[in-house]
């Protein structure tokens, strides 16, 4: 006789309780046809654990992260009088309540054939789950950190899990033009919205490109996490280092603090360093110009390399979070990437703003 044996990391999971108000609900019978809620709450833990600590579930791989010990219990409740989506809350010592609105369930079954709807109501079951399980696991600088970070944090990980709901784009606002009233020909200068941690797909996009795109940066502008006290200014090094990509295949290297890129008459890209006092332009991004680099002289490595790989930055950024009070005078970015947060989002717009 054979008897099964548990998954290694079953005594580790949360007690899963699960209510429905109303079984009778049209959002209660899509949830039952289409939902194990056993497994969907497993997958949604197991993502959070994923993505959040790194950790797989195998005990003795690597020490059982403190939140992962500290949930005991989620409670799923399907609410038939409740607008919205979706909220999590604690409801006591390692107890979390998640609330689910069967309307929104009964919203998201669309699509042009039966299959497309009932793909999409899972999809958004799963995703929605993923999200607010986030929230029952990740950390958030001891209460401080804005509500847009956190609400960033539990997007990026649904779109890491390949669960964005159809209508998210990674769209980036793109900002306009602010004339300057001494100069009325000019065009004027070029000023970016600002809002990164507007929360949802907009942080969750922004994120998503950090994490993907941290690794592909020159190793002397990736701070390792071992080295999170640095505060030096981002620089690569010319020598032996990769040209910065280009932009059709890959987001071009963010600029160090102070510059700004703006684009000549002739269309060709040129960039000033707004803290130089007269201001200074070259054609070249300043990580390849002698003059920067020279003044900026790269690091000596200290440490060992960072492992790299798509996570990284998240897993680092929630670990920073568990430490700390939020501050937001602090740059976390700045810490974690060796960019500071406005030349990150300068960046990301630039290549991701919808064109003028
Ligand atoms: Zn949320």
């Amino acid at each position: 006789m054979h008897v099964a044996v548990a998954p290694a990391n079953d005594w580790i999971l949360p007690q899963f309780d699960f209510h429905v108000e109303d079984l009778g609900h049209p959002g209660a019978k899509l949830f039952f046809s289409q939902i194990n809620p056993y497994d969907a709450l497993r997958r949604a833990v197991e993502a959070s654990w994923k993505w959040l600590y790194g950790w797989d579930g195998r005990v003795g791989k690597n020490k059982v992260p403190r939140a992962v010990q500290s949930v005991k219990r989620i409670t799923l409740t399907l609410r038939s009088t409740m607008d919205g989506v979706a909220h999590t809350f604690g409801s006591g010592e390692g107890e979390k309540q998640v609330h689910f609105a069967l309307k929104h369930i009964v919203n998201s079954h669309q699509g042009d054939t039966a299959e497309k709807k009932n793909t999409r109501v899972r999809e958004e079951i799963l995703g929605v789950l993923v999200h607010e399980i986030v929230h029952c696991y990740q950390y958030n600088g001891k209460g401080k950190a804005p509500g847009g970070l956190i609400e960033g944090i539990a997007d990026c990980v649904r779109l890491h899990d390949k669960l964005p709901p159809p209508h998210w784009k990674r769209v980036a606002p793109k900002g306009k033009h602010v004339p300057d009233p001494e100069r009325p020909n000019d065009p004027g200068e070029w000023k970016w919205d600002w809002n990164w941690d507007a929360g949802y797909e907009r942080t969750a996009y922004f994120f998503d490109w950090i994490d993907s795109t941290w690794q592909t940066w020159p190793e002397s502008s990736r701070n390792t996490l071992q080295n999170t006290t640095s505060r030096s200014p981002p620089v690569t090094s010319a020598a032996g280092s990769a040209p910065p990509p280009s932009a059709t295949s890959m987001p071009e290297l963010p600029l160090p603090y102070g510059w700004i890129k703006q684009e000549h008459e002739s269309g060709h890209p040129f960039y000033v360093d707004t803290r130089a006092n007269p201001p200074r332009s070259i054609w070249t991004h300043p990580c390849e110009d002698e003059q920067y680099l020279k003044a900026n002289p790269s690091p000596s490595p200290s440490g060992p390399s960072p492992p790299i790989g798509k996570g990284l930055f998240f897993r680092a950024l929630n670990a920073r979070l568990e430490e700390s009070d939020w501050e937001s005078e602090a740059d976390l970015f700045l810490e974690l990437t060796n960019w500071p947060r406005e030349a990150l989002w300068e960046a990301y717009c630039a290549d991701y703003a919808p064109p003028q």
